[in-house]
């Protein structure tokens, strides 16, 4: 071979090879923005509840009460499955216990006028009696008196999640609840001699176990949460059809089931976020309110005091301004609640919402 084309055999192969490693950077740079983007971003409790008083998996979900007039007075009211219901006070202290039987969800929703007075109907999936529980908040303390007319019996074989709607279209209240069957259960609650009633005015098969629950008061939708499959949204209201659709499937991008708690964050206006617990990889997915895109997931990570949560059931989240949290907070139950190297109950963490949307970038958006 003469020195000229080998000479230039050498430029060809260093210039191909300069071409492959160009290439491998933008892969690289790409890979890099792809797996950033897709990162489950850690956040920290700032406060966790008293642990609940039974052992092995006890606590499960939680729901907020604010005070009308001063939120600081505000209460989270959670439940202990294997014996009733708790409040703590914004601190974590446990202020009220109510042994009321086997409850595993609770939920909230404000305006149910009772014997002429506008209060906070709380109701919960109760396991021990195959009912809903039905109380009011006595807005003085925070405690809770049992208001039903009746206990409400459940006809699903086994209930088991629960949430509730209040339509924007009608005023009426409703709770729905689901059995492990897969099965859904929409109640209406109205008064009755001065207690709270109710009848069923809707049922629909989801199709496997569900649990998580929550509802859109202002756009009318029902997010379910299929544990093994997916998170789907119906409408809300008991006349509406059926037809559903898949927010979210098992497997997606750091999605792992169980498929466990839902929530909603409301920033007013229609606007604001879904927050579904993805139980297999112990973090939580974030979901536009209106457009129900993939936003980003956190998970709440061991701190200098608090441990992070594990194997979470349900979760809960305000938006209400309180001094601590101008933003509201997030409260989601932890399975594995550990000081140092201790193992204790289970109970609930709380985080601050500003630091989850600092996490995800969520005024980016
Ligand atoms: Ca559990
Ligand atoms: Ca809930
Ligand atoms: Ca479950
Ligand atoms: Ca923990
Ligand atoms: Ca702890």
């Amino acid at each position: 071979m003469n020195k000229f084309i080998k000479f230039f055999l050498v430029i060809l192969a260093f210039t191909a090879c300069k071409k492959v490693e160009e290439k491998k950077d933008v892969k690289e740079v790409v890979t890099q923005k792809k797996t950033q983007e897709n990162t489950i971003k850690p956040v920290y409790a700032t406060m966790e509840t008293a642990q609940v008083s039974s052992t092995d998996d006890a606590a499960d979900d939680s729901c907020i009460w604010i005070h009308p007039t001063n939120v600081m007075e505000s209460k989270i009211i959670g439940t202990n499955k294997q014996e009733g219901l708790v409040v703590y006070d914004l601190s974590g202290k446990q202020i009220f216990q109510y042994p009321v039987g086997r409850v595993n969800n609770v939920d909230i929703r404000e305006g149910f006028v009772l014997q002429k007075d506008t209060v906070a109907i709380v109701t919960a999936s109760n396991r021990t009696s195959n009912t809903i529980t039905v109380h009011k908040v006595n807005p003085l303390d925070g405690s809770l008196e049992d208001v039903a007319l009746k206990p409400l019996q459940s006809k699903l074989a086994e209930i088991y999640g629960l949430g509730m709607y209040k339509s924007a279209k009608t005023d009426k209240m409703y709770v729905i609840a689901n059995g492990k069957d897969g099965n859904v259960e929409q109640w209406e609650l109205f008064e009755t001699a001065g207690k709270v009633a109710g009848k069923i005015v809707r049922t629909f098969a989801v199709g496997n176990q569900t649990e998580g629950i929550v509802a859109d008061d202002y756009h009318g939708n029902l997010y379910i949460g299929e544990e093994e499959k997916a998170l789907w949204k119906y409408d809300a209201e008991p006349d509406a059809s059926t037809v559903r659709k898949a927010i979210a499937t098992v497997g997606d991008t750091n999605m792992k089931a169980d498929f466990e708690g839902v929530t909603l964050y409301d920033k007013g206006e229609g606007i604001g976020y879904i927050i579904l617990s993805s139980q297999g990889n112990n973090s939580y997915a974030v979901f536009d309110r209106i457009t129900n895109a993939y936003i980003g997931s956190f998970n709440i990570a061991d701190g200098a005091e608090i441990d992070g949560t594990y194997d979470t059931d349900g979760i809960d989240v305000t938006s209400v301004a309180f001094t601590k949290y101008p933003k509201g907070f997030f409260i989601a139950q932890d399975g594995a609640n550990t000081k140092g190297k201790d193992s204790l109950n289970q109970n609930f963490k709380l985080v601050d919402w500003k630091s989850i949307e600092t996490a995800l970038e969520l005024n980016k958006q």
